[in-house]
């Protein structure tokens, strides 16, 4: 039995004060001691170090939005893996959609920064999703097959349990646009299958595959209750506790 993992991608969003206010209502809203799955929020770098102090003593974990896979050294702008550690975070988001379409990542960059992830004991949370257009075209299986043998390129079975996969469809992100539970868990037992060749079955059983996309408190319940969906990836309504709460609840 998978245990489900919500995580909150706070995007450009919230200030040092928004970020005390939004984790102190989630640690007075969660019975912090007695959580049925795991919680992960992601705030902006700006915010990492005091949410990190905020949430000692609770069980929600700390990720980031995002890295560079070098040590140190001339990447001006760029945030290494000690460094993210040094203020307690222990996930990573790799591979999101924004930064793929926005800020051009490649498969190829990508997969840098899930190995140097890795190999630093950081856990990616690696987002692949296929565009409209692509869904439209019918070539989704193709674009999350690329995605994923591009992206977990010389990853071991050790190295791979470390890995979360997060099914985001682009056109569902941001946009009021759910994938339907069935849509949803296609993709997801799609993905899964391409885990188990290339990993093996035990592996594949295992690994945590989250849905992303438009999640809310009304359509949370439906999504997770599927039998390869293991919890979500929320942006939107991972900025205002009562929803986040409400969805960390439907687990
Ligand atoms: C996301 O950014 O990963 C996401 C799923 O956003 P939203 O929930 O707002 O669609």
């Amino acid at each position: 039995m998978r245990r489900k993992v919500i995580a909150g991608n706070w995007k450009m969003n919230n200030d040092l004060k928004e970020t005390q206010n939004l984790i102190s209502k989630l640690s007075s809203g969660l019975p912090l001691d007695n959580l049925n799955c795991d919680v992960i929020v992601c705030p902006p770098f700006t915010s990492l170090f005091e949410a990190h102090t905020l949430l000692k003593g609770t069980k929600i974990k700390l990720g980031a939005q995002n890295m560079y896979y070098e040590s140190s050294g001339a990447f001006t702008g760029e945030i290494s893996v000690a460094m993210l550690k040094s203020v307690g975070c222990e996930y990573v988001l790799l591979g999101h959609s924004e930064r793929r379409t926005i800020f051009g990542e490649t498969d190829e960059l990508i997969n840098n920064k899930i190995k140097k992830a890795i190999s630093s004991g950081l856990k990616p949370i690696f987002c692949i999703g296929e565009l409209l257009e692509e869904r439209e075209a019918g070539i989704t299986e193709n674009i999350i097959e690329k995605q994923l043998k591009f992206g977990l390129k010389n990853i071991s079975s050790e190295e791979i349990v470390n890995v979360i996969i997060a099914y985001e469809p682009v056109w569902a992100i941001g946009t009021g646009k759910t994938a339907s539970p069935e849509q949803a868990e296609e993709v997801h037992k799609f993905i899964r299958s391409l885990i188990n060749e290339k990993y093996g079955e035990s592996i594949s059983q295992n690994i945590i595959i989250q849905y992303g996309g438009s999640v809310n408190s009304k359509n949370a319940k439906e999504l997770l209750f599927q039998k390869n969906i293991d919890g979500a990836l929320i942006g939107g309504a991972s900025l205002k506790a009562d929803s986040f709460i409400e969805i960390i609840q439907a687990t």
